[in-house]
C-alpha cells in the first residue's frame, strides 16, 4: 500500500508536462512485473490518426520517445501497431499474444475528460492478474485526474489556446538547441524523423493584436467582444498548421509560434491570417482587423528577446495604418529599426 502511495505521489508531483508520461510508465512499472510498458499520444489527423510515444520502458531502463519535434505528418499511423484502432475505437481493453513468443500484449484505451487520448501498452509474460489490473485502472484515472488539471492550467478559459504561463517552456522545448537537456539525467532515446530543415528555414513568432478592440467593447459590449475573441482563436486554428504553436497572451493579444519555414512560408502566413480576418465578417460587429509583427527565431534565442522584436514590428505596424503584417527583419535591413543587443539572461540580478 505505502508503495502505490509513494507512487500517486511521484506522479502527481511532476510538474514537468514532459516527463509526465515517463514517470507514469515508471510507476507502473515499479508496481506491475512486466516487461514492456508504453504510453502513447493519439493525435487525430486529416489523413488517419497518429501515434506518439511519449513514454517507453524495456526492463525498466531504456525510456524512449518520440522526439517532440517531430511533425504528426512524420509519426507512424494508428493502423501500424497492432490492436491500437481496435481498442481506440472501442474504448476497451484488448489482450493480444505477441507472434513467435509466449508473452501478452495488453492495449488499454485513456481517456482525457472530454475524449480519448491515447493508449497504454504493457507486455508480460502471462495475462495480468485482475488485482494487477485494477491497479492499472487506477492509476490511468488518477493519471487522466492529474492531466485535465494541468491541461486547465495550461489553457486560456476563454478561447482554449495556450495561456502565458506555458510560452516559455514550450519556446525553449521547440526553438532550442539545449531544449533536450531536461531529459539529460534519463537515458532517453528520441525516436522518429524530424521534418528536415531546408537552408534558410527557422522558427518564426508572430505577435498579433486586434486594431482598436477597445471601440468593439465600448459599442457592442464586452459580451460580443469575448466573441470576437473566440472566433479569432478559431480562424488561428483553421488558417495555421497544426504544428504552429498558439497562445492567447491576455487581453486581445496572441502570439503563434510558426513551425520551421523560410521568409516566404513566414510572410505568406502572417499575410494570410491578416487577409482572412479582415474579409470575415463578425456577427454583429462587423469588420475586424488585425496587426501582426513577425520575426525570424535562432537557434540561441531567448523567448524575451524573440517577443520583444515582434513585438516592437507589431508597434510598427500599429503605427503605420493597422492591418498590415510587419516583419522585424524588414526593419532592421530598411534601417527603420536598430538590433538591440542581446540581453544577457545569464546576469544574475541582485
Ligand atoms: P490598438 O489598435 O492600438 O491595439 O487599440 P485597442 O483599442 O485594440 O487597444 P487597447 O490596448 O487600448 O484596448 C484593448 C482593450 O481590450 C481594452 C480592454 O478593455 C479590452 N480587453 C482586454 N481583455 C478583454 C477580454 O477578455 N474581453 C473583452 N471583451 N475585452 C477585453
Ligand atoms: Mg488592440
Ligand atoms: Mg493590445
Amino acid at each position: 500500500m505505502s508503495l502505490l502511495i509513494s507512487a500517486v505521489a511521484d506522479m502527481t508531483g511532476q510538474r514537468d508536462r514532459d516527463l509526465l508520461e515517463v514517470t507514469v510508465a515508471e510507476v507502473l512499472f515499479g508496481l506491475l512485473d512486466v516487461q514492456r510498458i508504453a504510453l502513447w499520444k493519439v493525435i487525430p489527423h486529416n489523413q488517419g490518426a497518429r501515434v506518439r510515444l511519449m513514454a517507453g520502458l524495456e526492463s525498466g531502463q531504456v525510456v524512449a520517445m518520440s522526439d517532440p519535434a517531430v511533425e504528426p505528418e512524420m509519426l507512424p499511423g494508428i493502423d501500424h501497431y497492432d490492436g491500437f484502432s481496435a481498442c481506440f475505437e472501442s474504448q476497451l481493453p484488448l489482450r493480444l499474444p505477441v507472434p513467435g513468443t509466449a508473452a501478452r500484449r495488453h492495449v488499454y484505451p485513456v481517456t482525457s475528460e472530454r475524449e480519448a487520448v491515447g493508449l497504454l501498452e504493457i507486455e508480460s509474460t502471462t495475462d495480468l492478474s485482475d488485482s494487477q489490473d485494477l491497479v492499472v485502472a487506477g492509476l490511468l484515472r488518477i493519471y487522466r485526474n492529474h492531466l485535465s488539471l494541468l491541461d486547465y492550467s495550461e489553457h486560456d478559459t476563454l478561447t482554449g489556446l495556450l495561456n502565458r504561463r506555458t510560452f516559455d517552456d514550450i519556446f525553449v522545448r521547440r526553438v532550442s538547441r539545449q531544449g533536450m537537456a531536461i531529459y539529460a539525467d534519463r537515458e532517453v532515446e528520441f525516436i522518429g524523423h524530424r521534418r528536415v530543415s531546408l537552408p534558410g528555414e527557422a522558427p518564426w513568432l508572430l505577435v498579433v493584436d486586434i486594431d482598436y478592440f477597445k471601440r468593439i467593447n465600448d459599442r457592442f459590449g464586452h459580451l460580443f467582444g469575448d466573441e470576437v475573441l473566440l472566433l479569432m482563436a478559431r480562424f488561428m486554428r483553421s488558417v495555421f498548421r497544426s504544428h504552429d504553436v498558439l497562445f492567447r497572451f491576455g487581453g486581445e493579444e496572441f502570439v503563434v509560434l510558426l513551425a520551421p519555414t523560410d521568409a516566404l512560408g513566414a510572410e505568406a502566413a502572417a499575410e494570410r491570417f491578416r487577409a482572412s480576418v479582415e474579409h470575415f465578417p463578425f456577427p454583429q460587429v462587423g469588420r475586424v482587423t488585425v496587426s501582426v509583427g513577425y520575426t525570424r527565431v535562432s537557434p540561441d534565442d531567448s523567448p524575451f528577446d524573440a517577443f520583444g522584436r515582434g513585438d516592437e514590428a507589431l508597434y510598427y505596424a500599429k503605427q503605420h495604418g493597422r492591418n498590415r503584417v510587419v516583419c522585424h527583419e524588414a526593419l532592421v535591413t530598411s534601417g527603420e529599426v536598430e538590433l538591440k543587443a542581446k540581453v544577457d539572461n545569464e546576469v544574475e540580478l541582485f
